[in-house]
This record gives C-alpha cells, sequence and structure tokens, in this order.
C-alpha cells in the first residue's frame, strides 16, 4: 500500500485494517482513530491526507454557512443552523451537502443554476462535519443531507458517509439524527430502505421534496417528475417503513391555494407522513416572491383540518444566502452551467432520483 490510510474517509474497522499495513497495531489504531474524530487533532504516527479549511464564513442569527474549497472556483456549501427547543437546550443542525451543483433542474431552487458540477465523495462529506465541529467548534446534534445536490444521485458515496458519520468510535451521530432528503427519487428510496434495515441504522430519517399537489404543477418546477411521477413516488415512499417527512416548499400562485393543500392530503392519506412547509426563499433572479404569513398559516391550516401532521420550517439565513434552496452562490459565475436545453434533457434521462 503506497497511500497512507484515510482516517477521515473510512470507518473505524476500515482504519484499523488498513493501519496494519504501517506497522500500527489494532489497540494504537483505535487509539487514533478515537482521538482524531474527538478532539480534531493528529496523533504524531498519523498520516493525514491533508484536510480542507474553511475558506468563507457567513452568519446571520443562528445560522451560520461556510464553504470549502474543491478545486479552483469550486466550493462545497455547509449551514449550521442553531435552534432553541422549548426545555431552552439548544441544539445544532449541519447541513450538509452531496454534490456540486445538481443536475435535478428544480425552478425554484439556486443550486440548479449551477448544474452538476462534481460528485462529493465520502471523505468530502464527513469533512464538512469535521470543519464544522473541529474548526467552527460546534457540537453537532443532527445531520441532514439538505444542501448542495440530490443525495440519491450520489447514494454510494452518501451511504458511505452515513457509516463513517455513525461509527460510535468517531463522530458518534445517531442514525436516527441524519435524514437523507430526496426530490424523490424511486430506486433512490428503495435502495436507503435496504441500507436502512441493517442493525443499527434502522431509525435513519427520509425527507422527500413533493412541492407540488399533482403531476401537472410537480413536472413544471420539478422536472424529474416527468420521468418519475407521483404515483411512483407514492409507491416507493410506501417502502419505507417509518414516518416519512414531506417537503413542501410554498411558491405564491405555483403550488399554495387551499385547494392544492386539499389535493395535497388526499395524495399523502395511504402514507404516514408529516408535512413540513417551506416558504419559497427567492432565489437570484427568482420570478416568485416569497409568500405571505397569512397565505403560509392558511395552507398549513388547512391540511391540518385534513388530518395531516404539519410543522412549519422558520425561514433563517435569507440574508447570507443559506435559507433552503438559496445554496450556490458561493460558486462564480462562469463556473455555472449556461442553460442548455440539451443538457437539461439528458440530466432529466439519467435521473434516478431528484433531490432536495
Ligand atoms: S431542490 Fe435539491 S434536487 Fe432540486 S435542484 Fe435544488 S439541490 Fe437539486
Amino acid at each position: 500500500m503506497n497511500a497512507p490510510p484515510d482516517i477521515l474517509g473510512s470507518t473505524a474497522a476500515q482504519y484499523i485494517n488498513n493501519a496494519k499495513a504501517f506497522g500500527i497495531n489494532c489497540e494504537r489504531a483505535l487509539q487514533q482513530y478515537r482521538r482524531f474524530f474527538r478532539t480534531g487533532r493528529t496523533d504524531v504516527q498519523l498520516n493525514v491526507p491533508e484536510i480542507r479549511t474553511i475558506e468563507h464564513i457567513e452568519t446571520e442569527g443562528n445560522t451560520t454557512k461556510f464553504t470549502l474549497r474543491h478545486g479552483n472556483d469550486l466550493f462545497s456549501e455547509s449551514v449550521i443552523i442553531a435552534y432553541q427547543r422549548a426545555d431552552q437546550t439548544t441544539r445544532t443542525t449541519l447541513c450538509v451537502s452531496s454534490q456540486l451543483g445538481c443536475a435535478m433542474g428544480c425552478t425554484f431552487c439556486q443550486t440548479a443554476q449551477l448544474g452538476l458540477l462534481k460528485n462529493l465523495t465520502a471523505r468530502d462529506i464527513v469533512e464538512q462535519w469535521f470543519a464544522a465541529r473541529h474548526q467552527r467548534n460546534q457540537h453537532i446534534d443532527n445531520i441532514v443531507f439538505m444542501g448542495m445536490g440530490e443525495p440519491m444521485d450520489n447514494l454510494d458515496a452518501v451511504l458511505e458517509s452515513i457509516e463513517i458519520l455513525t461509527d460510535h468510535n468517531g463522530a458518534a451521530i445517531a442514525p436516527a439524527r441524519i435524514t437523507v432528503s430526496t426530490v424523490g427519487r424511486c430506486a433512490g428510496i428503495r435502495r436507503l430502505a435496504t441500507f436502512s434495515n441493517r442493525p443499527g441504522m434502522r431509525s435513519l430519517k427520509l425527507a422527500v421534496s413533493i412541492n407540488a399537489p399533482n403531476d401537472t404543477i410537480r413536472s413544471s418546477i420539478m422536472p424529474i417528475n416527468r420521468a418519475e411521477p407521483m404515483s411512483a413516488l407514492l409507491d416507493a415512499m410506501m417502502q419505507w417503513r417509518d414516518r416519512v417527512l414531506i417537503e413542501y416548499v410554498l411558491i405564491p400562485t405555483v403550488n399554495m391555494q387551499l385547494e392544492h393543500a386539499d389535493a395535497l392530503a388526499t395524495y399523502l392519506q395511504p402514507l404516514r407522513c408529516t408535512v413540513n412547509l417551506i416558504p419559497y426563499n427567492p432565489r437570484q433572479d427568482s420570478p416568485w416572491p416569497a409568500p405571505d404569513e397569512g397565505s403560509i398559516d392558511a395552507f398549513a391550516h388547512r391540511l391540518s383540518k385534513r388530518g395531516m401532521f404539519v410543522t412549519r420550517r422558520r425561514t433563517t439565513g435569507r440574508d447570507v444566502a443559506a435559507a433552503c434552496g438559496q445554496l450556490g452562490i458561493a460558486t462564480p459565475a462562469r463556473v455555472r452551467r449556461q442553460p442548455s436545453g440539451r443538457r437539461a434533457s439528458l440530466s432529466i434521462a439519467g435521473i434516478t432520483n431528484p433531490a432536495t
């Protein structure tokens, strides 16, 4: 073996196994692994491939967005959100990116403007946790795969990163505190369901962006729906053993009339789920404004009346473009994919699951 064992991209078992080739016994390797993940410090014997340091940080209130450089003009964006619970304790959620850019083309999303630039590796994903935990010195309670990219389009790396992040000798994030969010790629949902059947992974959480009450509206704002319509998506979601978090971005004039709430409730009726309403955060050059409070409340109330369990995501980080659907602004315009019908249709054909 020429390369040193990459501790950041390994579970403890993988690291211990690789370290043997460097004459490091199991006990010592385990000590190194624990020390590295828990303190962020490297052992003198440890040869850690370079770890990126945070380049840009922007904070608004309880929300911090940071970037890591992945080459000239390529950045991953991650968001740390701290929130206070009813019992006055604070919880911190880290929103990680699984790709740079995204191929899914959702019309309401800033990241879609980039096109897909790069899949991140498991190590790249874990590195975002490392930066938040040990460079920002933040205790991280929850991880959500809701940053840039569609996790199901890079599922090997996402699953590998979950194995590393949940390793009890390392980051030790409980699976119940990890949510994978998808635009609804059916094969990906099924594969994640199989993965979550593994011992120790059963409490992993699934979130699915629905964002529309019917195929016509959904196809107009989420191109993936043309390849995988809502009936197929419902079948896939029914495979999930636990409650599914349904994400619904409320976009004025598009999907938030009261009859849309009724149709959504009818569609979701067979599924055990919670609907999380997300007020639209206008992307650059957005054709739509943010929704007003009265319309949001009316939609939520209507869903509740129809027996749905409804939560509402508080908008945070809008001023630093860290809010939901706004990631991607750190990547310079010259790197962004220019809109092209041909490329868009290729992306759709290649779709196996839509993103967040
Ligand atoms: S909403 Fe999610 S899946 Fe859709 S373009 Fe944005 S990042 Fe991709």
